[in-house]
């Protein structure tokens, strides 16, 4: 026998009752984004593999380990994309949308590809929703954006969410900054883990995430980014913060708060829900003003965020809700033609109407129809006979559009 086929490590197949929850999440995010003035955009699924490694950063875990990367027959490298953002800048550009008026918004939703290993919520095929608003850095954006990615959390039913937030600044605000708390972590070393003093190097981030008691020790009187932002950059912060409190949204000022990509600049934001383990982002994103220009664009200023579906799908106890479906049945087989006929009017008239196609017996298509939950069975035969589900009451109609009237008022 030859070996069981089966979907690769890290993608799952997205049965029926999910992939309508999924659905579900997708049009409300049309629906609040759409309201707010985002405009749906596609990009391709993969692209050359330079994007990303300029746009998201050559150092960053998703360039150095993540992309899953090929070559096509002409020997060109391209990489399935492992995030929205780097591809909605290069189509700014490639489209010349600098010219349109600005803000320009857009939204998508789709496939994403991280080789990681994978775990409850983490997959290597997963699905995101994003939104972008580039060509201005009104702050009014950035809040904006939060506010509606703690609508689409709330009424996906994912929340109660946890919102963290800080600001970056610039990348020369960061780069002295992390300088500092590599001198103030030096000048502590003998205080501090081993773990933490091994990683101050590369990412003396760490170490505000230590359990250790004397590194947390030493992190209390460590410097924070916050406290060194240009005066520009802090006073952009402070309008967001204060849209935020306005609109009367809770969230952490986390000065901690890192994001697994380089093009980040001031505003920086991600919900954690309350009722996953560890991998527990629903949603994150921030601005990135230098981005576009890093692409090859004009200085153009951005922010936007990504959110996971099957993350907002793991946290969320929303059931779908259920249709009515209504079933024809056939009472004998030449009465096909009628029946068919029957359901494409049902249908036409917004009703979920499925009709017999597997050529059951009268007794077993009534048993079909139960099955699937049909609030009312249309039996078209010698006569056109409308059986109530629930009680069990059958009553002959007087034509087509009087069984259409009765299946009506049963649906209610
Ligand atoms: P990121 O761009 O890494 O902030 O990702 C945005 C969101 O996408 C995260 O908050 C998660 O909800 C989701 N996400 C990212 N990576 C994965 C993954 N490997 N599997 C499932 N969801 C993911």
């Amino acid at each position: 026998m030859s070996p069981k086929l089966q979907a690769p490590r890290g993608t799952l197949d997205v049965q029926p009752g999910d992939a309508r929850r999924r659905l579900r999440i997708v049009r409300i995010a049309e629906e609040l984004l759409g309201r707010a003035g985002y405009e749906p955009f596609e990009t391709p699924v993969f692209e050359d593999t330079e994007l990303f490694a300029r746009g998201v950063g050559e150092s960053t875990d998703i360039v150095q380990k993540e992309m899953f990367t090929f070559e096509d027959k002409a020997g060109r490298l391209l990489t399935l994309r492992p995030e929205a953002t780097a591809a909605i800048c290069r189509a700014y550009v490639e489209h010349g949308m600098h010219k349109l008026a600005q803000p320009v918004k857009l939204w998508t939703w789709g496939p994403f590809f991280r080789h990681e290993a994978p775990q409850a919520g983490r997959f290597r095929q997963f699905t995101q929703i994003d939104a972008e608003a580039l060509g201005s850095d009104d702050p009014s954006l950035d809040a904006e954006l939060i506010l509606l990615l703690a609508e689409l959390i709330e009424r996906a039913g994912a929340g109660p969410a946890r919102l963290r937030l800080s600001s970056l600044g610039t990348p020369e605000t960061r780069a002295a900054y992390l300088d500092a708390l590599r001198s103030h972590l030096r000048a502590h070393e003998n205080r501090v883990s081993r773990e933490v003093r091994e990683r101050l190097d590369q990412n003396p981030l760490r170490a505000f995430d230590a359990d250790h008691p004397g590194t947390q020790a030493v992190m209390t009187e460590a410097p924070r980014l916050l406290d060194r932002l240009e005066p520009d950059d802090a006073a952009h912060f402070a309008d967001v913060r204060a849209l935020l409190d306005a609109a009367g949204l809770a969230y952490e000022v986390d000065s901690t708060l890192v994001r697994g990509l380089d093009y980040y600049t001031r505003t920086v934001f991600e919900f954690e829900s309350e009722r996953l383990g560890a991998q527990a982002a629903l949603g994150g994103g921030g601005r990135y003003d230098r981005l576009v220009e890093e692409l090859g664009g004009p200085a153009t200023p951005g922010v936007g965020w990504a959110a996971g579906i099957e993350r907002i799908l793991l946290a969320s106890d929303a059931e779908p809700e259920d249709e009515a479906r209504v079933f024809v049945a056939l009472a004998k087989p030449d009465a096909k033609g009628r029946a068919f006929r029957m359901a494409r009017s049902l249908r036409a008239q917004g009703i979920r109407a499925e009709i017999e196609q597997a050529g059951r017996s009268l007794k077993g298509q009534l048993k079909q129809a139960d099955r699937i939950g049909a609030r009312a069975t249309v039996i078209v035969g010698d006569t056109i006979d409308v059986r109530d589900m629930d009680s069990g009451e059958q009553r002959e109609a007087d034509g087509a559009d009087e069984a259409m009237a009765r299946v009506r008022e049963l649906l209610g």
